[in-house]
Order: C-alpha cells, then structure tokens, then sequence
C-alpha cells in the first residue's frame, strides 16, 4: 500500500530525515516511534505531500505521490500533529465542508458514519472550540477518515487523552486496522504493543529498529522503555 524509499529532507544544513525507508500493506499497524523532535512529523508530512522530500520517492497503491498527487492523496488519510480544526465550526458543519474538498458523492451518510463511528452524537452541532480536547481529537480521526482512505497516517492520536480515550482510540484503530493500513506515531514507547504489528524507531532521523514488538522486546532491555533508551542514546 505504502512504499517510502531512502527519503532524506534537509531543513538548511540540518537533517531532519536521512535516507529513511520503510513499507506498509493493508491489515498493518506500523508503530512509528522516535523521541520528540526524531523527524517522525516530518516523515508524516513528506509522505502526504504537505512536504517535499530533496531526496527519494513514496509510492502509494503503486503511483509515486510527486507523479499523481491527486489519486494519492484520496487514498491517505491525515490526522496532522496538534489536530489542526476550523474551530468556530461545528463537528457537523465542519465534516461537511471535508466532505465538499474530497468532493464525496453522499456527504449526508458520509457524515452519518464518522459522526456514528467517532461517536460525536451529543456535540455534533455545538462550535468545536467548546469541545474537550479528547472530542476534538475525534473530529480530527473522523475528517481523517471520511473519505474511507485505504491508509492512515495518525500523528500522535493519543497524545494528551486520558486513559478511556487512549483506549477507545486504541479500539478503533484494531477495529480499522483490517481493511486499511495504518501509520501512528507515538512518543510514548508502552502504547506500542496493544495496537501494532509493526514497530519502526527513528532516532535524528534515522531508522535504528524496524520490526515486530516481540522482536523489539528480544532486542534489548527488560521494559520497553529500557529498550527505546538503549536504542535511541
Ligand atoms: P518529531 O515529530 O519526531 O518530534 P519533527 O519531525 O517535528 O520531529 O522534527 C524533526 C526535527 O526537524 C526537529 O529538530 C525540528 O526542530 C526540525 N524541524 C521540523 N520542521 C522544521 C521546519 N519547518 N524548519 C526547520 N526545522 C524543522
Ligand atoms: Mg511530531
């Protein structure tokens, strides 16, 4: 579904990405791990096509993103870092106007689904900024996944939920995780292994483990948190 090949970005003289490569297929859950700042929103953003790599390609359903942008982004799905949401808008309204710029055929029971999914019933028509972070965040998965992309790229989707909405985020993202293939990135190492069948840490940009949690765990270390340290000192 996903091929990234050897994709550096320079930001000036610094490198925030070098020469990473990687592959993700329907029914994966790839963990995509690095200590803040490891260039994990970076990657995020190259593979969109919000950012341009200097170097390397990503292929997506087999079309290089820079030869087909259009095709390839209907097929992604993107819940940026931070959540970004017109914030004066309501859930509804909101997921109307994602509906009119993916130009979905039926946005009515397009909107009925993810409202349903997210569950975001009781606050569908109330302006999102009154909306508590953990229901923001499920604006953000539901407008990520409105258009019933085929991959999903969920930049920290857990970050700052508490543990119910860690949870219920984690359970959608299983319940997806077979029609679809999936990329979330987390800095937080213990939310790896209860959702992924695939883990990949960068480290100043570059790849140092790729492979399952149970490989992870064998590597190195008794905690995972041991682990990621060893990895990324
Ligand atoms: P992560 O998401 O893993 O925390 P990022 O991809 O956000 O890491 O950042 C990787 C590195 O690239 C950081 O050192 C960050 O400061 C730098 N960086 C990210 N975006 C820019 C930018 N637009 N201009 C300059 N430096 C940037
Ligand atoms: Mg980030």
């Amino acid at each position: 579904m996903l091929q990234v090949n050897d994709i550096s970005k320079n930001f000036g003289d610094f490198k925030a990405i070098n020469d990473l490569s990687f592959e993700v297929k329907v029914g994966d859950v790839m963990g995509f791990l690095g200590p803040n700042g490891a260039g994990k929103t970076t990657s995020m953003r190259v593979i969109t096509g919000y950012l341009k790599s200097d170097k390397g390609s990503v292929v997506i359903n087999n079309k290089n993103i820079d030869e087909d942008p259009i095709f390839t982004k209907s097929m992604i799905g993107y819940l940026p870092e931070g959540v970004p949401l017109y914030l004066d808008l309501s859930p509804y309204l909101y997921l109307d106007y994602v509906c009119q710029v993916r130009e979905i055929k039926n946005p009515k029971t397009a909107i009925k689904k993810a409202i349903s999914d997210l569950q975001l019933e009781e606050v569908k028509d109330v302006p999102i900024e009154t909306l508590s972070k953990g229901f923001k965040r499920r604006v953000g998965i539901a407008q990520a996944l409105i258009h019933n992309p085929k991959l999903l790229i969920l930049d920290e989707p857990t970050d700052g939920l508490d543990p119910l909405q860690k949870f219920e985020v984690r359970k959608l993202i299983t319940k997806l995780s077979k029609t679809k293939a999936i990329i979330i990135s987390t800095h937080i190492l213990d939310e790896v292994p209860e959702v992924c069948n695939k883990c990949l840490i960068i480290n100043n940009g570059e790849k140092v483990f790729e492979g399952t949690p149970t490989q992870l765990k064998k590597k190195v270390g008794k905690t995972l948190d041991e682990k990621f340290r060893k990895l990324v000192k």
